[in-house]
């Protein structure tokens, strides 16, 4: 019996768990960690490829059912565990991770924050979403599903949508059309913000005013001259900004803060 607050659909479609492996492509040598196995439909196919797979479920009553029917698998490795907060770093040995889960949608939102945070001991991650939420993570500057997400996510990674998957693959069917998406952490992070907390700050603030323009939005961190003095127009609207001019902003609220606080000081000795 599937769980509705555990955002449980099991995948049982053949054809699409084959495709999503094909897409994952897991080696042998691999670090692999998979997030809510359910019944194991995904973690059987990737166990025949990669016996040292790992996965994180937090549904106390799938652990023996997984137990069981992996018994075989001496390297396969259980964490009963909530992945909202766990931290994945403490699975890093010799390489760094590959992320991969049918994620429960209830969560996932929060759950991709999470592990973008953590992405400096992450190769790669493969995520099934709701349909939506992979157009919000792919999004650019003038689309409709631009925001936050995409924001952070493109700040850190490389977001690469790969195929639609139907409701009729899952038991049961959720409501929604599912996709794929591939997400790669940077090597060298393209915009590096001198502070995240700050960049996510900005981030926030301009999209709880999405429809106002940048000069209402973000009226309570910067002035109207400072924005000009970023090029930045101060009449476009926070769904217009680029991540690079986001960073811009945060890292001036940054440098402003530090002059504030004792950038002028001047000895006299
Ligand atoms: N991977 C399986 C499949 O494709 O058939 C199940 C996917 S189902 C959409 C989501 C899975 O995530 C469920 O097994 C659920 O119990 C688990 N789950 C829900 N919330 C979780 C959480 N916070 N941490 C870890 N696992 C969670």
């Amino acid at each position: 019996q599937a769980r509705k607050r555990f955002g449980q659909n099991f995948l049982h479609d053949p054809g699409v768990i084959e495709k999503i492996v094909r897409s994952i492509n897991p080696k042998p040598e691999d670090a692999l960690v998979e997030i809510g196995p359910g019944l194991g439909a995904l973690t059987e196919e990737i166990l025949a490829l990669n016996p040292r797979l790992q996965v994180v479920e937090l549904d106390r009553d799938l652990i023996p059912v997984l137990r069981t029917k992996f018994f075989n698998y001496p390297d396969f490795c259980i964490h009963e565990a909530d992945a909202l907060n766990f931290d994945f770093r403490q699975l890093m040995t010799d390489r760094p991770l590959r992320i991969i889960g049918n994620l429960p949608y209830n969560i996932s939102t929060p759950l991709i924050f999470h592990l973008l945070e953590q992405s400096g001991v992450v190769q790669d991650m493969h995520f099934m979403l709701q349909k939506e939420v992979v157009l919000r993570l792919a999004a650019g500057p003038g689309d409709n599903n631009y925001g936050r997400l995409g924001i952070m996510a493109q700040y850190f990674c490389k977001v690469q949508p790969l195929f639609e998957v139907g409701p009729g693959a899952f038991r049961p069917a959720p409501k929604v059309d599912s996709a794929i998406v591939r997400l790669v952490p940077h090597q060298t992070l393209p915009h590096p913000a001198k502070d995240l907390k700050t960049l996510q700050s900005v981030v926030r603030t301009a999209f709880n005013a999405r429809r106002k323009t940048l000069r209402k939005a973000l009226a309570s961190l910067v002035t109207v001259e400072q924005l000009h003095s970023l090029e930045i127009n101060d009449g476009l609207r926070p769904e217009n900004l680029s991540l690079a001019d986001y960073v811009k902003v945060a890292d001036l609220l940054v440098e402003s803060a530090g002059n504030t606080e004792g950038g002028n000081e001047v000895s006299n000795d």
